[in-house]
């Protein structure tokens, strides 16, 4: 029997630009109950080391995700008949007290997964994933595939400050919601503060896909690898915009040249279906470098490709 799902408003009906800007124009909802899975706004960015600004994702993500679709061209996917989905708008945030904000991320996501739906976050810097981790991974640790153009696993900025937007993961694997043997890193690159400086990361086991390796094997082969890697067990996929050249995705943070196309981040997003996939964000995402919202496009976008993976499990 067909259930009944919460559907986005008709753009044959009323035009994309107007109304309330909601992720994918789905109706806003108070909480997650009913719901299969969660789109929610973290407008965070207190864990920024360098350009800020993610803060502002959200809205802009719900502003370009009114261009999405019912249904994925290629897979066919149709995400709004499959599972329930809406958005639960903002966590609440803390944007002058690092620590409050944590926990108060930590709390909307936890309502989420309290409620029984699978919480797709829109960031918000990339800190914003560990108090999602720790809603989500608190009973045991999950297994992750990570895109980025950085590993995020250093230990500490400015004197021992433990929690920036480049520490979330070895955070992570400290308090054991992340099994790090069940975590691949897809896209890393850039210039490094030391020379091994991802020593800690390749000792705990974490498998790291640079973006050299990457262009060597092509998309088929390095998520043929990660998805053995993580198996079927429950895992987080975490999306950095920076993954993505900075030529396509300008608007973020920390950009680094030599990244993915678009089409390359497509073709890997799509190819984790069937994954046991308990949680999602796409962060990083800094509407005050951006051009014409061509970043909050292509954040927007990855959210569109993740739901329906997501939704691939309602089937
Ligand atoms: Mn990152
Ligand atoms: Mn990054």
């Amino acid at each position: 029997m067909k259930k009944t799902t919460h559907q986005p408003v008709d753009a044959a009906e009323v035009p994309r630009f107007a109304g309330h800007a909601t992720f994918m124009r789905l109706p806003a909802v108070p909480t997650a109950e009913g719901l299969d899975i969660a789109l929610v706004g973290i407008p965070w960015d207190g864990g920024t080391t360098n350009r800020a600004g993610a803060r502002h994702g959200p809205r802009e993500m719900r502003n370009q995700s009114s261009l999405m679709r019912r249904i994925h061209h290629v897979s066919k996917i149709a995400p709004f008949d499959l599972a329930n989905v809406a958005d639960v708008g903002d966590v609440s945030v803390n944007p002058i007290d690092l620590m409050d904000g944590l926990k108060r991320i930590e709390d909307g996501i936890a309502s989420i997964v309290a409620a029984g739906a699978i919480p797709l976050a829109a960031g918000g810097d990339h800190l914003t994933t560990l108090p999602s981790l720790r809603a989500v991974a608190r009973s045991r640790p999950i297994g992750m595939i990570h895109f980025d153009a950085h590993s995020d696993t250093n230990d500490t900025y400015f004197g021992g400050n433990r929690f920036t937007h480049g520490t979330p993961f070895r955070r992570a694997i400290e308090e054991g919601l992340l099994d790090p043997k069940r975590i691949v890193q897809i896209g890393i690159r850039g210039s490094n503060y030391e020379l091994h400086e991802h020593g800690w990361a390749l000792e705990q086991g974490i498998r790291i896909i640079y973006m050299e390796e990457f262009v060597r094997r092509g998309v088929e082969d390095v998520m043929a690898e990660a998805r053995d890697i993580v198996g079927a067990q429950p895992i987080y996929v975490t999306f950095d915009i920076d993954c993505i050249d900075p030529s396509q995705a300008p608007g973020t943070g920390t950009p680094e040249i030599g990244g993915f196309t678009t089409r390359e981040a497509q073709a890997m997003v799509r190819l984790l279906e069937g994954l046991d996939i308990v949680g999602a964000d796409v962060v990083e995402v800094a509407p005050p470098f951006d051009i014409g919202g061509m970043t909050a496009l292509a954040g927007a976008t990855m959210m569109f490709e993740l739901l329906c993976v997501i939704a691939a499990k309602f089937r």
